[in-house]
């Protein structure tokens, strides 16, 4: 019986470009999957420049799609007492059973800045406002 593995569990073991190729095959992978029709019409597309582009075989429609992107943010919560060493934002998921904890992250709704979703996003998960939002980097 063949197993696969998140992918997201050998990102440690990667290189940031080799990581950045994995994600990117598994994105155009899901998006092929699960974009086989057209969008506006309804009809069959087919992949096409080197599986980059889907196109829609509707003779009076051929709309070009692109693979879509979810951009998120993923934010290191910092709160600096009077006195004492700063502390950190870390949660538990809900869903999942284990001691794993991890900083807060969410996805950027339509329309929002990544430092608006990044406010958002700790409101909804820690009922916390935050401010002084930072932008540091960003990764594939
Ligand atoms: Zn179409």
């Amino acid at each position: 019986m063949e197993q696969s593995l998140d992918f997201r569990m050998c990102l440690p073991l990667l290189t940031s470009r080799d990581a950045s190729i994995l994600a990117y095959g598994k994105a155009l992978s899901y998006w092929h999957v699960h974009h086989q029709f057209c969008g506006f019409c309804g009809h069959k597309s087919l992949a096409y420049e080197g599986r980059h582009i889907r196109r829609c075989q509707n003779e009076n429609c051929h709309k070009e799609s692109y693979p879509r992107t979810d951009p998120a943010v993923i934010m290191l919560v910092e709160y600096q007492p009077e006195n004492g060493p700063a502390k950190c934002l870390l949660a538990q998921h809900h869903k999942i059973s284990s001691q794993v904890v991890s900083t807060l992250a969410g996805f950027v709704d339509p329309g929002e800045s990544l430092e608006e979703a990044v406010i958002r996003e700790v409101q909804e998960e820690a009922g916390i406002e935050v401010s002084d939002v930072t932008y540091m980097a960003s990764q594939p």
